[in-house]
């Protein structure tokens, strides 16, 4: 057990709970290790939050208000988030000036001394009351309703009962293209103020949300961990904005194994934010955990706000043995075709056993995607117990039982393979 009180044989894994999914989230408490929420979520979240009894850890989203007022307003109405406007109005009164006028500029926080210091003390303040500032009202038995379609087990993870603190608190942090942005020294900065306002018992992260450029420059990557290392705090979070863990070049993937080893070589706990299977395997080179959420995508863009999501996503289907979801059309025909990547859990079992056919129409019922995930999910982080060399070995067969079938969109095996090959050459 780890001083979280969280098993940490395999990698932790902190679910973001989207708004539809709370639901089948609270009743899958066995199939995740924690949760992630944002500041800014609402009321509905944080009642799941005490009923589901896990470690969570807050996001304290203070790079939000340095995005332009667009990111901070509503899509159809045009006014501001009510959630993001409390929250500025609780960190800081240039925030509470400023949100839907402007975005803060480095400016203003080189000009105004006090702006970082009361952002870093409230945030840390709201993450400690965000939960617990609400009468529990709630009685713990929700998740003794096991959902019916998803797998248990003996190994399942006790849960804790009124967890309304959370497991770690994390300084206020910003987007940066490369060391020289004035908003890394603020990420760096609020940390260090963090480091004074921390309270006994608690443990101190910070988050190093950057851009995937920056994983082409390996001095820069060092000059990093030097000067994370030297902080005092517990752990770091790392989030590389809008890189997925699929489509990211070999390059990046490796020195992203670099800075997230080395960093734990000095001492920091590493959790990635936004993580998929590549997460997993780079457990074994220091990674303790990351967060995803249930529509499977290893990337989040701060600029997203510049495109409208679908309201009704398409339901994909995660082909276990690629570690990767796809259409259920073409997630089928993936199946049909290569008997190994085929699954035999308890949603696949009563939707649609080997009828493919039948899988298209029956996967599409509202939640039979995510359940089947959560399921897939519990038994790659299981199969990760049995050490590295399996997990390489597993991805050699892989490669060689696709042989010269050219699957759109598995390069990512070949590719995650010659990362740990590099990486390790590298190492040596
Ligand atoms: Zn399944």
């Amino acid at each position: 057990m780890s001083d979280d009180g969280i098993d940490a044989a395999t990698p932790l894994m902190f679910l973001k709970p989207r708004r539809d999914d709370k639901k089948l989230i609270s009743k899958a408490p066995n199939h995740f290790d924690g949760l992630q929420i944002g500041a800014s979520d609402s009321s509905s979240v944080v009642e799941m939050v005490k009923n589901v009894g896990k470690p969570f850890f807050i996001d304290p989203m203070a790079y939000m208000f340095t995005l332009p007022p667009e990111a901070v307003t509503d899509f159809e109405t045009h006014k501001v988030r009510a959630s993001l406007s409390s929250l500025a109005h609780r960190y800081s009164s240039l925030l509470g000036q400023t949100i839907g006028k402007r975005a803060i500029s480095t400016d203003d926080i080189i000009n105004q001394v006090d702006v970082l210091d009361d952002t870093t003390r409230n945030a840390l303040e709201y993450q400690r009351s965000k939960i617990s500032g609400q009468l529990n009202l709630f009685p713990m038995t929700s998740y003794y309703d096991k959902y019916r379609l998803l797998d248990d087990s003996e190994d399942s993870k006790p849960v804790t009962p009124n967890a309304v603190l959370p497991c770690m608190v994390i300084a206020p942090y910003f987007h940066f293209k490369d060391t020289s942005s004035p908003w890394y020294t603020a990420t760096i900065r609020c940390a260090k103020l963090a480091s004074r306002y921390i309270q006994t018992g608690e443990r101190l992260y910070t988050t190093l949300l950057i851009d995937p450029h920056l994983l082409d420059f390996p001095d820069q990557i060092r000059s990093i961990i030097t000067e994370v290392a030297a902080l005092s705090i517990d752990g770091v979070f790392i989030w590389v904005n809008g890189m997925d863990e699929e489509s990211a070049p070999v390059s990046r993937l490796t020195n992203l194994l670099f800075l997230i080893s080395e960093l734990k070589a000095k001492g920091k706990s590493v959790i990635k934010m936004h993580g998929g299977y590549f997460s997993i395997l780079m457990n074994s080179y220091g990674l303790d955990g990351f967060s995803c959420n249930l529509s499977y995508r290893t990337s989040r863009n701060i600029m997203s706000y510049r495109w409208k999501a679908p309201k009704v996503p398409r339901s994909k289907f995660y082909v276990p043995q690629l570690h990767c979801a796809y259409d259920i059309e073409e997630a089928a025909h993936i199946l049909k075709m290569f008997p190994f990547t085929r699954c035999r859990c308890a949603v696949c079992r009563e939707a649609y056993g080997n009828d493919f056919d039948k899988m298209q129409q029956s996967m599409k019922e509202k939640g039979f995607c995510e359940s089947h995930f959560l399921n897939t999910r519990k038994q790659e982080l299981n199969f990760t117990r049995s050490g590295r060399k399996d997990a390489i070995a597993a991805l050699d067969t892989t490669i060689s039982l696709l042989g010269q079938h050219n699957i759109n969109g598995a390069r990512h095996i070949s590719k995650w393979r010659k990362t740990i090959a590099d990486f390790e050459a590298l190492a040596h």
